[in-house]
């Protein structure tokens, strides 16, 4: 009777510990599935990996500004530049890249208020 009892005790204990097992395996999975949807957005079409990112500076315009010194007054030619930061991102799955670029920054070569 006792050993009978035993026996059951045990076998429910492999029982429980193997659906604990299961439980977390499928919750190990599901997280795994929204860490990728996190990642890659709404469907897992592309690996996009950032492969390189290239910045330039690049002059596009430039401006007169005048300014009083002494009681004189005086111009110069303010040169406008904008950093452009390119990135290029490499898919795996694919075997193909696909650029961004981002203007990152608007530099005055003349400190002046605008
Ligand atoms: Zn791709
Ligand atoms: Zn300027």
């Amino acid at each position: 009777m006792m050993n009978g009892l035993m026996k059951m005790r045990k076998r429910m204990m492999a029982m429980s510990l193997l659906y604990a097992f299961f439980v977390t395996m499928q919750l190990t999975e599901s997280e795994a599935a929204v860490m990728d949807k996190d990642i890659q957005g709404t469907a897992v079409e592309h690996n996009w990996v950032e492969y390189s990112t290239d910045i330039k500076e690049m002059e596009v315009d430039t401006h007169d500004i005048t300014y009083w010194k002494n009681l004189m007054r005086y111009t110069r030619t303010c040169t406008i530049s904008h950093v452009i930061r390119t990135v290029v991102y490499y898919c795996d799955i694919h075997d193909h890249t696909k650029s961004e670029t981002f203007l990152d920054d608007v530099i005055h070569s003349e400190k002046h208020s605008h």
